[in-house]
């Protein structure tokens, strides 16, 4: 039976690492029907909006998508379209393993985590006021009679919702993850010694899931903590779950344990939608030139097979790569460079997908 899978190749480095990791999944003998659609910058000429209704309509259709990173300008222009994907599906869940590689170039060895990042929620609900709105100077009227200490006028604010409903259902999904694979630990990071009413919900709302799964170790850390804990030997922490910001900065944090960007997959669980990306960027200072590693892409795409019920095939791809990262004679500049200092005698970005 033919999977559909809708592709968003992305912009920066997303079509190249996209089009490799399509090679790599056909090489598996899975059919997948793949239901090509574009957004992000390029886009927006034709449609007025970097997120076309058709790609939504298409992921809604099919129930599943891998993707390339698109590119989120700085300040202004429109805001994230990965971020728009994951409220309009309710992708709750980013679920990120980091994993040592044979050969990965890193300076720590069989590091084996799973982070689960709160995906909706936090300050990426995009709820921000500008200097002068009358948002702020109705939230400086509020602290004032709130006898707070106030905050400047030209103040920016951004608003920090999480919610009990969305921290129950990200701990939920980490210790069921827990159980299901036979982890030791769940983690909860957090800063509730600062952020008393919104982390502190958080880390109430994990312990409480933690009390419902006793055969599961369970500890909390303060974020700073954590990250250096995490640094010295990672070894001491298993699964990890938290908020939506910490969970971004900690995941590229883990990537860096295990090789770099270029090694870390994702995905991205709603409950009718699941869409599998890396957890890098578009990387554009080094797009168009087949330099990219596709890595991290090729097994966000063994999730997405493990997803569709071929985990055969997603083995069959997680052993391709350690085979062909073991071997070490066909690996991307980064790898190359981590390895020996020098990018000298790098693979580009297809010439790998071809090992692979
Ligand atoms: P980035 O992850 O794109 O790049 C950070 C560094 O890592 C760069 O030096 C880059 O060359 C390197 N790198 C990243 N992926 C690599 C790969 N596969 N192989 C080799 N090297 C790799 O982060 P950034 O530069 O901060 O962000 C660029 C753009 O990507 C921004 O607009 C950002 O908003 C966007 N972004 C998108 C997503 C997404 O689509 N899900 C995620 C993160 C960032």
């Amino acid at each position: 039976m033919a999977h559909d899978v809708v592709l968003i190749p992305g912009d920066g480095i997303g079509p190249e690492i996209t089009e490799a990791m399509r090679r790599v999944v056909e090489a598996t003998g899975v059919s997948i029907t793949w239901h090509v659609e574009q957004a992000g910058a390029g886009v927006m000429d034709e449609y007025g909006t970097p997120l076309p209704q058709r790609v939504l309509d298409a992921v809604s259709k099919v129930g599943v998508a891998i993707k390339g990173p698109i590119t989120t300008p700085i300040g202004t222009g429109f805001r994230s379209v990965n971020v728009a994907l994951r409220h309009a599906f309710n992708l709750y869940a980013c679920v990120r393993p980091c994993l040592s590689l044979p050969g990965d170039g890193s300076r720590y060895h069989d590091v084996d985590l799973v982070i689960f990042r709160e995906n909706t929620e936090d300050l990426y609900a995009g709820i921000e006021f500008d200097p002068g709105a009358p948002e702020v100077a109705a939230l400086a009227g509020l602290v004032d009679q709130a006898g707070l200490r106030p905050f400047r006028a030209d103040s920016a604010i951004s608003i920090k919702p999480i919610s009990e409903a969305g921290s129950r259902a990200i701990a939920e999904a980490a210790f069921e993850y827990a159980e299901r694979c036979g982890r030791r630990k769940v983690t909860a990071v957090h800063k509730a010694n600062i952020m008393k009413a919104t982390d502190g919900l958080f880390l109430r709302t994990v312990r409480e899931v933690a009390s419902e799964h006793p055969s599961i170790a369970f500890e909390d850390k303060i974020v700073d903590a954590a990250c250096m804990g995490l640094v010295q030997d990672p070894s001491n922490f298993d699964v990890l779950v938290l908020p939506n910001l910490y969970g971004d900065i900690v995941s590229d944090l883990c990537a860096g344990l295990v090789g770099g960007l270029g090694m870390a997959p994702g995905a991205n669980i709603g409950t009718s939608c699941a869409i599998f990306e890396a957890t890098h960027g578009s990387a554009p200072d080094i797009a168009g030139q087949d330099i990219a590693n596709p890595t991290a892409e090729i097994l966000s795409a063994a999730m997405m097979l493990e997803h569709l019920g071929e985990a055969e095939a997603a083995e069959q791809i997680r052993a391709a790569v350690r085979a062909t990262l073991a071997e070490g004679a066909v690996v991307t500049a980064d790898v190359r460079r981590a390895l020996t200092g020098s990018t000298e005698g790098a693979a580009g970005t297809q010439a790998y997908a071809d090992a692979v």
